[in-house]
């Protein structure tokens, strides 16, 4: 196998076993950017020498015998919302193109004392606003199973860039499914933990009530392996629960699912969806089923019926307050006028793009007296109601499959002028998210055609490690995902 084909696993202990070195490593990765970053545009900035000298740093200390963590020598990749001392953070915006933190994100900070070694920082839309990739100062990512199509969003940098295989783990952030999206259109795993499970100290704030730090990668296991480096209480947040984690790497000891209970996602009309993806489900229904699990039809209607209205109304308005730090004073761009609303105004309108400022529109009006209690207000409730829903089925059941996206990958271009249909592709992510509970991408293996075929798993709140197992022994089945070359298939629909 070569080098990109490994896993985070495989190659921290091929480094620890000196196969190969830390700078072997980083030099591939290197290679890959370089040989395909033209086509698949995956990447804001690219740390390369920064990264071989820490690789030497790694190499030094195994050679010293010391062991310098799980992900030993292991490349990886972070979103651009993720603050990244003396490294520009840009959010994809031009509001901060060219704003450089003093201080790391915590995952950062845990990523790297774990011994992995930072590449670069992964495109994403616009503060993590929208599902493509596609709203992005740099231009679209495109998907490295076929650049014709969209890799998901808003992670899609870092989705592509380990399906392309220039890294084996990367990180994310997920709101209502940007990592789970990506990860589903670029045929990766992609775990969105439980809410309070990862500290967000750090990341550019959208929604702070639900964005969480998620890990991608082509393996559950290093899903695992990154929640046992990531998943620890942080004084910084104060959403991060104190609570002693599980050790979640013993998740993928369970060897098959006998006396597990699955509800199976049924509350949808399967025309509503691609049928690739329903057979997908249905798929994911029967191996369970295979490795000993009771699966039954399970329904969620309050979730379904107003999921992404809920999710969108409380984002919003959550993103419009969020934003409004972003005033040419305190932070990145600033375009002057005669007065003070003046310049306000002018760098406001002229360094965010469309959907982040029709977003904060949207969003302010929300919080005005009467849209609060017409929209904002309802919307708690029902999220409240829909977490009861969840509640109610965990009593009964283990974890609950249900497909990550109703669609797949679609061509570049297709949904850009159209917000509504962007936002209805997160119908099977946001309910998950605004339950503040974990949910598992895994992919289901490949059509004929080459496209990825893909499955959510959800478990109860703090249920991580729960999923992670039932996560492992499907993949066990199916097979885990390899990287690729990055190609553009026939004529896209
Ligand atoms: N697509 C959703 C949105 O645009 C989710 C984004 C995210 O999870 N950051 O809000």
């Amino acid at each position: 196998m070569k080098i990109h084909e490994l896993t985070a696993a495989e190659t921290a202990s091929a480094i620890r076993a000196k196969k190969f070195s830390a700078a072997d490593a980083v030099k591939e990765s290197l290679d890959r950017i370089s040989r395909h970053e033209g086509d698949v545009n995956a990447c804001i900035t690219v740390m390369g020498d920064s990264a071989m000298s820490r690789a030497r740093d790694i190499d030094d200390a195994i050679a010293r015998g010391e062991d310098p963590g799980v992900f030993a020598g292991v490349p990886y990749i972070a979103k651009d919302n993720f603050c990244t001392k003396g490294v520009r953070t840009t959010c994809s915006s031009h509001i901060l193109e060219n704003w450089v933190p003093t201080y790391n994100a915590s995952a950062i900070d845990y990523m790297n004392g774990a011994g992995a070694i930072l590449m670069g920082k992964a495109n994403l839309d616009e503060f993590a606003m929208g599902s493509s990739t596609e709203n992005s100062i740099i231009g679209p990512t495109k998907n490295p199973r076929d650049l014709g199509r969209v890799p998901g969003g808003s992670s899609g940098g870092s989705a592509a860039a380990v399906a392309a295989g220039y890294v084996p783990i990367a990180l994310g952030s997920d709101t209502g499914g940007s990592v789970r999206l990506p990860a589903a259109f670029c045929g990766i795993q992609g775990l969105k933990p439980s809410y309070g499970e990862v500290s967000r100290y750090g990341i550019v704030a959208y929604c702070s009530a639900l964005d969480q730090v998620s890990p991608l990668a082509r393996s559950v296991e290093d899903l695992a392996l990154a929640m046992e480096v990531l998943a620890r209480p942080d004084p910084n947040d104060t959403t991060c629960d104190a609570y002693a984690r599980p050790k979640f790497a013993d998740a993928l000891s369970l060897k098959d699912l006998m006396g597990k209970r699955i509800g199976m996602f049924a509350g949808f009309e399967a025309e509503q969806m691609d049928a690739d993806l329903y057979g997908a489900l249905k798929n994911a229904g029967e191996l369970c089923k295979d490795a000993g699990a009771i699966v039954e039809p399970i329904d969620l209607p309050i979730a379904v019926k107003y999921g992404v209205a809920t999710y969108y109304v409380t984002a919003l308005a959550d993103a419009s307050s969020k934003l409004g730090c972003y005033d040419g004073i305190r932070y990145g761009t600033r375009i002057d006028g005669p007065t003070l609303a003046d310049m306000y105004a002018n760098t406001r309108t002229a360094s965010f793009g469309e959907e982040v400022r029709r977003r904060i529109i949207l969003g302010t009006c929300l919080l005005t007296e009467g849209f609060y209690q017409n929209y904002y207000g309802p919307a708690l409730k029902v999220r409240t109601k829909m977490a009861e829903e969840f509640e109610a089925v965990f009593e009964k059941y283990d974890a609950y499959l249900l497909p990550t996206a109703p669609s797949m990958p679609y061509p570049l271009g297709a949904k850009e002028t159209d917000p509504n249909r962007m936002y209805l592709g997160d119908v099977f992510t946001v309910p998950i998210s605004l339950g503040g509970l974990p949910g598992i991408n895994l992919n289901m293996g490949f059509t004929g055609g080459g496209l990825p075929l893909s499955v959510q798993i959800a478990g109860p709140r703090y249920g991580d490690m729960q999923i992670l197992g039932i996560a492992s022994v499907l993949e066990r089945m199916i097979g885990r995902p390899a990287p690729c070359e990055p190609r553009k298939l026939g004529e896209v629909a």
